[in-house]
C-alpha cells in the first residue's frame, strides 16, 4: 500500500490552516485483486502464474465468415458496460482462456501469438468486471500513448503486480479469471497461427442469448461449414494456417482442421446413396458442380446445396470432386480425404 502526503494548502489564500502533514493512504490498485506470482523453478503455488504464449479470438460463423473474406480481425466500438464505451477506441477483443465446457462467445477459433500482440504496444488498465462469472479483467494494448485518457491506468507489465505480468522475456497470465485483450485497431490474419472449431457452451451465448442456433452444433458441423466457405469462394487468407500438418498427423499435408471440416461436409452432403443420381460424372463439370454447392453450404443453405449436389451421378464422384477441390484449393497432390 502506498502512502503518499497531500501538500498543504496556502494559509495565506484563506484555505483552512494545515500546518500538520495530512497523509492520504492511495486506494489499492484495481488489478491487485488478481495478481499473480512470477512461478519459481523448484516450487510452484496456488497464486503462480501461467505461461502466456497463445491467445485467441472465438466468434460465430457469420462473424468468422466477414474475418475470412476480410483478411482480417476489424476492430470495433465497444458496446458493452464497460468505461470505455464512451471513448471512440475501436479494439479488438482476445483472451488467453480457452473453454472447457465450450464457448460462450461461439464456436469458430483464431489463434495468435502472445509475443507478436504485445511487442512495442503500451498496456494500460481499463477494468474488472466483477459481475462476470468467473470475473474478467480488461487490459488495453495500443500503439498509443493514452497516459491522458481518464477511462485508463497505465501499467507495467515488468514492475506491477497483477494478472499480466513478464520477466524476461517470458509472460505469465492469471488464468483462475477471465482474460480480456483489448487491442486497439485490427488484427490481420497474416499473424494468425491457427483455425480450430470448437465446442459452443450447452446454454449461454453471450451473442444470441438463447436463440442461439450453436448450442449443440458439433465441431465437425462448423467445421464443415467454415470449410465450405473458403472453398466454395476460393479464398486464401488461411492457407498459411491450413498447410501446416497437425503434429499428430505429419504425414498428411494439411491441418487436422482441413480434416475435420471435410469430414463435415461429406457427412452433410455426401454419402447417402439417394441423394445422387443426376449425369454429372465428367471432372470439369463434377468440380464446377462441388464449388457451387460448397458456396451455398457455407452460407447455410443446405437444402440448395444437396440440390446441386444430386446432380452428381453417385457417392464416389462425389468424394473424387470434394478430394479434387481440396488439392486444387490449396496447390497440393495426394492429399486424400480422411478415413
Ligand atoms: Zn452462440
Amino acid at each position: 500500500m502506498r502512502i503518499s502526503p497531500r501538500p498543504a494548502r496556502d494559509p495565506a489564500r484563506g484555505q483552512p490552516d494545515i500546518s500538520r502533514k495530512v497523509l492520504r493512504v492511495a486506494s489499492v490498485s484495481e488489478w491487485t485483486t488478481y495478481r499473480i506470482k512470477i512461478p519459481k523453478r523448484s516450487t510452484s503455488g496456488p497464486d503462480d502464474g501461467q505461461p502466456l504464449e497463445t491467445v485467441y479470438h472465438v466468434v460465430h460463423l457469420p462473424t468468422a465468415r466477414r474475418i475470412l473474406e476480410d483478411g482480417c480481425l476489424r476492430g470495433g466500438l465497444i458496446y458493452d458496460e464497460s468505461k470505455l464505451r464512451k471513448s471512440r477506441i475501436c479494439v479488438t477483443w482476445l483472451s488467453a482462456n480457452t473453454w472447457g465446457r465450450g464457448s460462450i462467445y461461439g464456436n469458430v477459433q483464431f489463434a495468435f501469438p502472445w509475443t507478436k500482440q504485445i511487442r512495442r504496444r503500451h498496456c494500460y488498465w481499463v477494468e474488472a468486471m466483477k459481475a462476470y462469472s468467473p470475473q474478467a479483467y480488461r487490459i488495453l494494448l495500443t500503439d498509443r500513448n493514452l497516459s491522458k485518457l481518464e477511462y485508463v491506468k497505465e501499467y507495467d507489465p515488468a514492475s506491477d503486480k497483477g494478472p499480466l505480468r513478464e520477466r524476461s522475456g517470458t509472460w505469465y497470465w492469471n488464468h483462475r479469471y477471465t482474460s480480456e485483450f483489448m487491442v486497439e485497431g485490427d488484427i490481420d490474419l497474416d499473424h494468425c497461427t491457427g483455425l480450430d472449431f470448437i465446442g459452443h457452451h450447452g446454454s449461454i451465448c453471450r451473442l444470441d442469448g438463447k436463440f442461439c442456433a450453436d448450442f449443440n452444433t458439433t465441431t465437425r458441423s462448423i467445421g464443415g461449414k467454415v470449410m465450405a466457405f473458403l472453398l466454395g469462394h476460393d479464398l486464401h487468407t488461411m492457407d498459411h494456417v491450413l498447410k501446416e500438418p497437425a503434429s499428430f498427423s505429419p504425414d498428411r499435408a494439411l491441418s487436422n482442421s482441413v480434416d475435420v471440416g471435410i469430414d463435415g461436409i461429406r457427412r452433410a452432403l455426401g454419402r447417402k446413396k439417394d441423394r445422387f443420381g443426376g449425369t454429372i460424372k465428367s471432372k470439369s463439370s463434377r468440380k464446377a458442380v462441388m464449388r457451387g454447392a460448397l458456396a451455398l453450404y457455407g452460407y447455410g443453405e443446405v437444402a440448395a446445396a444437396r440440390e446441386l449436389i444430386s446432380l452428381m451421378n453417385s457417392p464416389d464422384v462425389f468424394e473424387k470432386a470434394l478430394s479434387e477441390v481440396v488439392n486444387e484449393h490449396f496447390e497440393v497432390k495426394d492429399w486424400t480425404l480422411p478415413d
